[in-house]
């Protein structure tokens, strides 16, 4: 059988990026992965363990790029940008840009393809916005993502006696998401969950420390998910109170976090070493950029849109898949990519 030679581009390289390329290989066609940064793996790079099974989300992204780099059919490019594509009759004739790989800083080539995949994934809104609650005032407040960050260096350094145990943490829900006035109308899906998981693993590394977690409501409709929560409340017992804290304000080289537990009815004060922010997902700028580049749908806040009846599909020879097109969590953004690759091979079959 003679080789395929329809390419499709696939723009960011996380898990939906990397699911999308692969599936185009296996199903015979070629693949270019282009990532801005020098590896691939996307957010959960930097995250130390994956709801709703406490997995390892290295695991997955080894797992993938071992796949990758066997495939013929599939050429990485890390460290690189799209700068601009031109339509043509059957695809686009793309510019992309080198921002490292020793010593090719700048190197531009151009490159034909047949269709695009758009997975450039997410981002969180900048916390900063909630001057009450001091992030970027005071270094114990930080976002979950920066808290993923800290949650593997004490993973790291578990056992070294050096390492001084939180006495406290809360965790602080829908910072952004749900509110009209400062933030975004819509509920950002995942920050339940992955609250869930950051409070419980600080109890599994310090038992002793005591973690809050201050909801509004809590969403957990995935399989397995209000499980997960459960075993987080009543088996690593994290304190879960309703209401929206006011205030974050230094005391004695602590944070003081004061709220109304609104179940209670009476006000709530909890000294803690830590605030955690799950601030609201927002579109990653670039994406913007890169729609207009491609002619892709997106909506009001900036997520990719699919066409009507098309659910992987945003424009003629333009795909998307994962936190691009709005929040999700892992299992969802492979299924994405999946689906995605689907749609570039029923296109490129129809076409050969
Ligand atoms: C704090 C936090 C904790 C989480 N915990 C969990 C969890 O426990 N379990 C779970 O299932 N999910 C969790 N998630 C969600 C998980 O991170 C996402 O589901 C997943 O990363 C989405 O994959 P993606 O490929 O769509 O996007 P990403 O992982 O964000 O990957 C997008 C990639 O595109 C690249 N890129 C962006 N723009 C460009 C461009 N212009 N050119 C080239 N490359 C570009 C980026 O560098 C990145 O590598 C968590 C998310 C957060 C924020
Ligand atoms: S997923 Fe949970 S924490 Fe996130 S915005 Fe929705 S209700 Fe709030």
């Amino acid at each position: 059988m003679p080789e395929n030679t329809k390419t499709a581009l696939v723009i960011g390289g996380g898990p939906a990026g990397m699911e999308a390329a692969l599936r185009i290989a296996q199903a015979g066609f070629h693949a270019v992965l282009v990532e801005k940064e020098p590896e691939l793996g996307g957010t959960l790079r930097d995250l130390h363990s994956s709801f709703p099974r406490w997995e390892n989300p290295r695991e997955l992204i080894d797992h993938r790029i071992g796949l990758l780099t066997k495939s013929r059919r599939v050429t990485i490019r890390t460290q690189t940008a799209v700068m601009s594509s031109v339509r043509q009759a059957k695809g686009f004739r793309v510019s992309l840009k080198s921002l490292g790989n020793g010593g090719r800083e700048g190197y531009e080539d151009e490159l034909d393809v047949d269709a695009v995949v758009l997975a450039t994934g997410f981002e969180l809104m900048d916390a900063s916005v909630y001057g009450e609650y001091g992030h970027g005032i005071y270094p114990g407040v930080m976002t979950s993502l920066e808290f993923e960050g800290q949650l593997k260096t004490w993973a790291q350094r578990a056992g070294d006696i050096a390492v001084d145990a939180p006495h406290g943490v809360a965790l602080i829900k829908c910072v952004g998401s749900r509110d009209r006035s400062k933030g975004y109308p819509y509920c950002s899906k995942i920050c339940c969950m992955y609250t869930a998981k950051q409070a419980g693993l600080v109890k599994d590394l310090f038992p002793d420390t005591r973690v809050y977690v201050f909801y509004m409501d809590y969403r957990a409709s995935g399989k397995e998910y209000e499980e997960f929560v459960r075993q987080v409340i009543e088996e690593k017992h994290v304190r879960y109170i309703r209401g929206r804290p006011a205030k974050v304000l230094p005391e004695d080289g602590r944070l003081l976090v004061r709220a109304e537990d609104t179940l209670m009815g009476i006000p709530v004060e909890v000294a803690v070493d830590m605030v955690v922010l799950a601030s609201a997902i927002v579109p990653r700028p670039g994406t913007l950029l890169l729609a207009e580049m491609f002619g892709a749908r997106t909506d009001e806040y900036g997520f990719i849109e699919n066409e009507p009846f098309e659910p992987a599909r945003s424009s003629e020879r333009v795909f998307y898949a994962g936190g691009c097109g709005f929040a999700i969590e892992t299992a969802g953004a492979l299924n994405q990519g999946a689906a995605a690759a689907a749609g570039v091979t029923a296109l490129f079959n129809e076409e050969r």
